[in-house]
């Protein structure tokens, strides 16, 4: 959830981003603000040396769009392209599979999938 303008909102996409030297489960959040139109991000990620999570601070406006424009290419993928992968529509009413997707760094995408197309990350192993 991002606070922006006084307003709660989701973010509309998350970007995985490759590891770097120092951090690891990289997850950039995106958001706009619904009140000024912002892009507002924010970045997880975890420090290889000890474990520990960060949650960096926002980042908005401009300096938002740099940022994003800077990590384009560090995207392993996105939340969005997982969604926009088909699942088939055949499905039956209700029922949910998973689907394990292998990464570029070896790791596995846990993702489960329903009758409408909906994808949901499970889990990124
Ligand atoms: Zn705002």
């Amino acid at each position: 959830m991002f606070y922006h303008c006084n307003k709660r909102f989701r973010h509309k996409d998350i970007w995985f981003l490759f590891d770097n030297e120092a951090f690891k489960d990289r997850q950039l959040y995106i958001a706009t603000c619904p009140q000024c139109k912002k892009t507002i991000i924010q970045l997880f990620q975890t420090r290889k040396i000890d474990g520990k999570r960060f949650a960096d601070k926002l980042i908005t406006g401009q300096n938002a769009d740099k940022f994003l424009i800077r990590q384009k290419y560090n995207v392993d993928y996105t939340y969005r392209s997982i969604q926009q992968k088909k699942c088939k529509i055949s499905q039956p009413k209700g029922l949910r599979y998973g689907q394990n997707i292998q990464l570029k760094n070896g790791k596995i995408k846990r993702v489960a999938c329903d009758f409408n197309g909906n994808k949901e990350i499970i889990e990124v192993v």
